[in-house]
């Protein structure tokens, strides 16, 4: 059986075209309006970028969310939950901390126009395990406990790509989204008994090389910043007692800079565990109560978790909305596919400019894993279908979009009014004449520019 996936593109000519106004009318096509009653908590689940990274989804695309349950009658929250602490560069690890960079990207109670709720309590550890039907990988996974108290949950996602489950939409928000922090440890092996991080070979020639850059280098922070004091270092080689380390993944990111030599088999299960964990969250939340926004916008190789982002790989493709998490990310993904990628992009740099190229496998994938698995696996464990209808949408004016209280019929509203009466707009003797004194053939021929381009060094 097909879904639909109702889809509007980004191209826009008047304030109905608006990116945030579009999202709320592909939501209402995809039938927003039947799914709240008046009174009904209604979580919007979103992630509101990591520190550093500037390509999150913009705050005002998540309030126009909120506008339109307040107008269908919903008590509107924003949902989070804290992230895992797998490196020391991580700045949302608690509920305060994740709050103060939400509100440094513009999401705050105030903007939001709601509560902004972190549902895995102060420091990601209240949960509830659930289990995952039929999982390709995952037997259970851990949900953010608050998440089970709405009535109605949207979640509305950055369509992007991300290094560990190849391309990052609704499904990568809600399985890794929705987890607490020994979800999401769980879901990319962390704590796997068999080849979690207790299991991993330090590289002591990674060692001996980092412990020769200046204080405090890697080694040290490393030792340092263990909790659990598992490290020790004597000059020459690093060790760790496995009996003291509690798995709090701290360590976790320092496998980049190739200090620990971790299983193969730690990867190729990351996206099936992505969707998997998914799949457990709506049959415990109720799919009934799920609708799912894809902004595919800046569509980056990594995810909003970095805390940087690189030039798109593709350009702008518009939004999709469904009740089905897989088709609105399979109709997104080959969207992406049947465009010619961005200029300068990893995509165009790498050889995967033209369309179908799986761009995603090759450029966001750090371990070349298929931009197909969390799909596959997502028909596997029963969670939606890859086969959808895509559904051209059609904008509308309303009146609700306007900035209130301004309306068609008040547009200054009745103070406005009463003031412009009185404004003085006279601005006096202003301007040389009627036309420019530079005729228009002058300002339309190109100035001149670059003379040469030096680097740094020549720049005395
Ligand atoms: S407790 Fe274990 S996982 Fe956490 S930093 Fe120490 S060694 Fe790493």
């Amino acid at each position: 059986m097909s879904s639909k996936v109702y889809y509007l593109n980004d191209r826009a000519g008047s304030m109905m075209d608006s990116i945030p106004f579009k999202g709320v009318k592909v939501l209402k096509d995809a039938g927003l309006a039947g799914m709240i009653k008046p009174g009904d908590r209604v979580a919007i689940k979103t992630h509101m970028g990591e520190w550093g990274n500037a390509l999150n989804l913009r705050p005002h695309w998540v309030s126009a969310v909120a506008d339109e349950v307040k107008r269908l009658g919903g008590k509107p929250a924003i949902v989070e939950t804290c992230v895992a602490a797998y490196g020391e560069s991580v700045s949302r690890i608690s509920r305060e901390d994740h709050l103060r960079v939400a509100a440094a990207h513009g999401f705050t109670e105030e903007t939001m126009g709601c509560p902004i709720i972190i549902c895995d309590g102060d420091y990601g550890t209240e949960d509830v395990k659930v289990e995952v039907p039929n999982g390709v990988y995952l037997k259970y996974a851990y949900l953010a406990k608050k998440l089970l108290d709405f009535d109605v949950v949207i979640v509305v996602s950055h369509f992007k790509g991300h290094a560990m489950g190849v391309f990052g939409g609704a499904m990568k928000n809600v399985g890794i989204g929705m987890a607490s922090a020994r979800g999401k440890y769980a879901i990319h092996n962390i704590t796997h008994p068999e080849i979690g991080i207790k299991t991993w070979q330090i590289n002591q020639d990674a060692v001996k090389k980092h412990a020769q850059a200046p204080s405090p280098n890697l080694i040290e922070r490393m030792v340092d910043n263990c909790p659990c004091e598992a490290f020790a270092y004597d000059g020459e080689t690093l060790t760790r007692d496995s009996e003291k380390c509690r798995q709090c993944g701290f360590c976790f990111a320092y496998l980049f800079q190739g200090v620990y030599n971790f299983p193969p088999e730690l990867v190729p299960s990351w996206p099936a565990g992505i969707t998997d964990a998914a799949c457990g969250f709506i049959h415990a939340i109720g799919k009934e109560k799920m609708i799912f926004l894809n902004y595919a916008m800046d569509i980056t190789p990594g995810c909003d978790c970095g805390n940087f982002h690189d030039k798109a790989l593709t350009p702008n493709l518009g939004v999709f909305a469904s009740r089905d998490p897989v088709a609105v990310d399979m109709a997104c993904i080959e969207a992406a596919e049947a465009v010619t990628a961005v200029p300068g992009s990893a995509a165009s740099e790498y050889g995967f400019g033209e369309p179908n190229t799986e761009r995603f496998t090759n450029c966001s994938s750090m371990a070349k894993l298929s931009q197909w698995a969390q799909l596959n696996a997502a028909v596997y464990n029963g969670m939606g279908d890859t086969e959808y209808v895509l559904v051209n949408s059609v904008t509308e004016f309303t009146e609700a979009f306007n900035f209130p209280p301004y309306t068609m019929a008040e547009p200054y509203t009745h103070v406005h009014k009463e003031i412009y009466k009185e404004i003085n707009m006279d601005p006096g003797d202003y301007a040389y004449g009627k036309l420019p004194r530079l005729a228009m053939e002058e300002q339309s021929k190109k100035p001149k520019g670059k003379l040469k381009e030096i680097s740094i060094a020549e720049d005395k």
